[in-house]
């Protein structure tokens, strides 16, 4: 819907009727793919599926066997073209590829070679070391530095160009959670003060859900659903993508209170709207999407006495078995899926119109910011 509205001479990267062949074998076919402005897209696909391909292809650095790149509505065929598109670019790849040399090097190499000036290298390096949490890192040898530490420089050495366009390969890949998690966060706060439009590849669907406005599910390199993250995450298109994404309920919110790091969520049309309970580190007033996994949910016929604090009625809208599992939708106010046993659901007499209470507990809840 939303790329209805936008023009071509305005869509940041376009790619129509692309091909790529690899080893003599078509590994990717895409009619037609567009990049918005200001937007983070995020490629998911299992193992193979061409989510790399894809991304060498729309950065211009893997020439399509058929088909045409748009860069800002221009060709990006001849090398003169892609060398507009490469000089506004920048691309972090999942190895962080450092030079030989000081953090502060590699940094500024991209801003040497394009013959900024040094008082404008000197002002944005230190502006992205610090952004990145690595200032005090300047001087040390690139080869000294920890995973995360050589992530973050290879995030400072993009950002630094200040490109138009910001491609990345698995760029977390290879960190312990803990790690991973502090850069994602650093990353998405960046994404969202900058807005750079951003192209991301990654196997895990948890960054999706955490930096995504859309999403494309890549399998057997083809684009099987291209939507909003809430719309890939809540409504996949097949059983293939919800086994692969996990069905996951998004709900907007804003944080009415945090005492000891439990908030209240206000959530739903009304003000106050309903009030989910989380863990989380937001202040009152931040506007949040509350995340709640179909199988954190239990559903129950009476009002369950335990010790899940969210508990709230509902009207089952909708409900659908495959295999073992049955898929039920509730209208609390606000849209729940929950996943139930096919056994459980034929126990509790599940039936569309039946009334029904769904609880899930406050340490079930996933946060993220908006
Ligand atoms: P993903 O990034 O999703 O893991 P890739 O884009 O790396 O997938 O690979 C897509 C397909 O292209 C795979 O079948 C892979 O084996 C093949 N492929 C990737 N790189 C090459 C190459 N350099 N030569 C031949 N085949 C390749």
């Amino acid at each position: 819907m939303r790329q209805e509205t936008v023009s071509t001479s305005t869509l940041a990267l376009e790619a129509r009727d692309i091909s790529v062949v690899r080893g003599g074998v078509k590994v990717l076919e895409i009619p037609s793919l567009q990049v918005l402005p200001n937007e983070v897209l995020v490629v998911i696909g299992p193992n193979g599926s061409g989510k790399t391909t894809l991304l060498l292809t729309l950065a211009g650095l893997l020439r399509p066997a058929s088909g045409t790149l748009l860069y800002q509505g221009q060709p990006a065929t001849t090398q003169a073209e892609l060398l507009r598109l490469h000089r506004r670019m920048a691309v972090v790849f999942q190895e962080a590829l450092l030079l030989n040399s000081t953090v502060w090097d590699n940094v500024t190499l991209g801003l040497r070679l394009r013959g900024v000036a040094k008082e404008e290298i000197k002002t944005r390096a230190d502006k992205w070391l610090e952004r990145f949490g690595i200032a005090s890192l300047a001087g040390r040898q690139a080869r000294t530095l920890s995973g995360g530490e050589a992530k973050r420089t290879s995030l400072a050495r993009a950002f630094v160009l200040q490109p138009d366009i910001l491609f990345l390969d698995e760029p977390f890949n290879g960190l312990d959670s803990h790690s991973r998690q502090a850069i994602i966060d650093d990353f998405e706060g960046v994404l969202r003060e900058t807005r750079t439009t951003t192209v991301l590849v990654t196997h895990d669907s948890n960054e999706a859900l955490a930096l995504a406005h859309r999403v494309i599910v890549l399998m057997d390199g083809r684009i099987r659903q291209l939507g909003s993250r809430e719309e890939v995450f809540s409504n996949p298109v097949d059983e293939q993508v919800a086994a692969f994404v996990g069905v996951e309920n998004i709900i907007d919110g804003v944080v009415t209170s945090n005492q000891g790091g439990i908030i209240n969520v206000s959530i739903g049309p009304s003000s106050p709207g309903s009030i989910i309970e989380a863990v989380a580190d937001s202040a009152a007033g931040e506007k949040v999407s509350v995340c709640i996994r179909p199988e954190e949910i239990t559903l129950t016929v009476s009002r369950a006495s335990s010790s899940a604090r969210n508990s709230f009625s509902g009207t089952i809208t909708r409900l659908v078995s495959f295999g073992a599992f049955s898929r039920v939708e509730i209208d609390c106010g606000f849209p729940l899926v929950v996943l139930v046993t096919k056994r459980s659901a034929e126990e509790m007499g599940l039936e569309k119109g039946k009334q029904i209470f769904a609880s899930f507990k406050a340490t079930g809840v996933h946060v993220i910011k908006r």
